[in-house]
């Protein structure tokens, strides 16, 4: 039920009632028990029919969640509430070769700053999230920050002491992000691919049916498309990432990480590219669509939604996605058997992805204090 409530932003009893398949007898019961713990808020609302329901019902803005991104070049600590309005956020930057030492000295610094924060204003936080490239990639390591993935763990733990806290991959945040925030009409419905093309590129399948938490995460980007091409952070050579990520991209365009940053989600729309500029762009994209194609050949899907650089690209530059497609798909790019979208990407709203995933994981919980449940704390952190 508190799931749906994220998702759609408010509903009334009949429509909770069927997206929830329970009885009007017990959403009225459960929601009594969530008023009481001020989970959930009913507003007077003008019935959308006559002798319709009068009252909407809203996720509490009185929950407070923590977000904690490391992207872009740097980790973003915010507290917000559950329809995700940041209310603090605190940047520091971070180098891309960030050793394990100084992430921990860093992240306890800023989750400090964060909690003085929080107790100045007798906030107590119901529910942290972390989201960290490359994450959760079990015995094989974290590619990206070659990290004692048990012991960061045990560190984030420590550090926020009886809050829940859940660890993720920045790729599956982004597709809570989009999934919840409703910035915009999410184009597809069913099964799908979500490819996001930042400072990383990294995908994650969402399937419709399972909790975002199941989504697996897999890096698209150290898939290696050039033998002996160019270097990528990962240590390999010809990764699609050394050719397709922000980074890359930003060595064509001759503006660096941070001012493509500082410009937001319209970077491409304020520079004046060249034809040569957008020859290079395109021929990047082409790329790109090869290596999704080649993921595409292990996990058939016939839908995917690409957020990141490639959505701001003028439509017509896209189509040499198709083309990489058609090099690389098996039967060749066919519209009829895959369905491409792209959808703006949120480049520079860290921490809001892992905001998002904050706010889900606390429904996910039951929205109930997990602190009187030990048991519940530990599986989220695990
Ligand atoms: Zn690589």
């Amino acid at each position: 039920m508190l799931e749906s409530l994220l998702r759609t932003g408010g509903a009334f009893r009949p429509v909770l009632a069927r997206e929830t398949k329970l009885t009007e007898a017990s959403i009225s019961r459960i929601l009594s028990e969530l008023r009481k713990e001020r989970v959930v808020e009913e507003v007077r609302r003008s019935a959308p029919y006559v002798g319709g329901p009068t009252a909407l019902i809203t996720l509490s803005k009185n929950v407070a969640v923590a977000g904690i991104e490391l992207s872009n070049n740097r980790l973003s600590v915010g507290v917000g509430d559950l329809t995700g309005t940041l209310d603090y956020v605190d940047r520091m930057p971070v180098s891309g070769q960030l050793g394990q030492d100084e992430f921990e000295h860093l992240f306890q610094e800023s989750v400090a700053a964060m909690q003085e924060w929080t107790d100045q204003r007798g906030l107590i936080l119901s529910q942290a999230a972390v989201a960290i490239p490359g994450y959760g990639r079990g015995a094989a390591g974290n590619p990206i920050f070659p990290w004692d993935m048990p012991r960061l763990t045990r560190f984030i733990d420590e550090i926020f002491g009886d809050v829940p806290v859940a660890v993720t991959n920045a790729v599956v945040a982004q597709a809570a992000f989009h999934r919840y925030s409703r910035t915009g009409i999410y184009p597809v419905a069913s099964d799908h691919l979500f490819l996001f093309v930042g400072h990383g590129v990294a995908g994650v399948i969402v399937d419709e049916t399972t909790p975002v938490d199941a989504f697996s995460a897999f890096e698209l980007g150290h898939m290696v498309i050039e033998r002996g091409g160019l270097a990528c952070r990962c240590g390999h050579r010809g990764c699609v990432e050394a050719y397709t990520s922000l980074r890359a991209i930003s060595k064509i365009i001759g503006v660096p990480d941070s001012d493509i940053l500082s410009k937001g989600d319209s970077f491409i729309d304020m520079l004046d590219l060249g034809a040569g500029m957008r020859e290079a762009l395109r021929e990047r994209l082409l790329l790109l669509g090869l290596g999704l194609g080649n993921a595409l050949n292990l996990h058939p899907l016939s839908s995917v939604v690409i957020s990141g650089w490639p959505s701001l690209m003028p439509s017509e530059d896209r189509l040499a996605i198709l083309d990489g497609l058609n090099e690389s798909l098996l039967g060749g790019y066919d519209a009829s058997r895959l369905a491409l979208s792209f959808i703006a990407p949120s480049i520079g709203n860290d921490p809001r992805a892992a905001l998002y995933y904050a706010a889900y994981c606390f429904v996910r919980s039951g929205g109930l204090d997990p602190r009187t449940d030990p048991q519940t704390a530990l599986e989220e952190i695990a």
